[in-house]
């Protein structure tokens, strides 16, 4: 079996705790209009014109985004990296996109890894059917875990999709004692009103939030935007500024009166 992977991060230190090897799966559910990553958003692998520059010059060249691998191949590149691994308590990450897409051979890999006695992390949207799930939840030691608006309607809008299974997913993922660090993207003028912080808060204390090892506040920023025109998309953020560092502490303070751990980034 084998897996469909754009980007592979060695030396990883936001993607869980310590030193890790982080895979980014191609295919995402939902099209998040602040997306850093669009080019994990579709399924196959694409064929995409890129424009670089050497000093006044500047040409195209032909790239393609995505690779196969198997479970193996992945152990073999993360072995590369065990010995920093091993010293800093790090691990495995499968990101995306959205890993949970590729279920049979995100489980399979899963195995793989945790065979070798590897700490392995998901970071996903949490829109997945419960069946993938149960399936991974074994094989599974953290879930970094977005929650990006408590608003249905408006999370479809931004989204693609309803929140209804992504919260769903959570409070089971929670209900299973899994450690969990919810991500919260926060995206100025979408989901950082007085209004949407308070229903996340409010959220997060009546959902067992005692079983969150950690809020990560990711402020938004625009450096996957120039991505948008390579792979044809629509980059409907344009105008929306980064949030002040002002604001993302004052965000803090109010996600840690729930008790909980907050962090500024990943
Ligand atoms: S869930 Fe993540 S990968 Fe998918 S579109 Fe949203 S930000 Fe991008």
């Amino acid at each position: 079996m084998k897996g469909l992977i754009f980007n592979i991060k060695r030396y990883a230190i936001h993607d869980g705790p310590g030193i890790r090897v982080t895979f980014f799966m191609k295919g995402c559910p939902l099209a998040c209009w602040w997306c850093h990553n669009p080019e994990g958003i579709s399924s196959g692998i694409q064929e995409i014109d890129r424009t670089d520059r050497i000093g006044s010059k500047e040409f195209t060249v032909k790239e393609t985004v995505g690779k196969y691998y198997s479970s193996n191949e992945l152990l073999d590149i993360a072995k590369k990296d065990l010995v920093f691994i091993e010293e800093s308590g790090g691990g495995i990450t499968f990101s995306g996109g959205e890993p949970l897409v590729q279920p049979d051979f995100l489980l399979e890999s899963l195995k793989v890894f945790r065979n070798e006695g590897l700490h392995t992390t998901i970071d996903t949207s949490g829109f997945a059917d419960r069946e993938v799930i149960d399936s991974i939840l074994p094989y599974t030691e953290l879930f970094l875990f977005d929650i990006k608006h408590m608003d249905p309607g408006k999370h479809k809008h931004y989204t693609g999709v309803s929140n209804s299974l992504i919260l769903d997913n959570y409070k089971y993922i929670i209900g299973k004692g899994k450690k969990v660090v919810i991500r919260i993207p926060v995206i100025p003028g979408i989901n950082d009103g007085e209004e949407e912080i308070r229903a996340f808060r409010d959220f997060i204390d009546a959902e067992a939030g005692g079983n969150v090892s950690r809020i990560d506040l990711l402020a938004y920023h625009k450096i996957g935007s120039s991505k948008y025109k390579r792979f044809k998309l629509d980059y409907k953020m344009q105008g929306v500024e980064q949030p002040s560092s002002e604001r993302m502490n004052e965000l803090k303070r109010y996600f840690e009166e729930s008790g909980i751990n907050v962090k500024i980034g990943g």
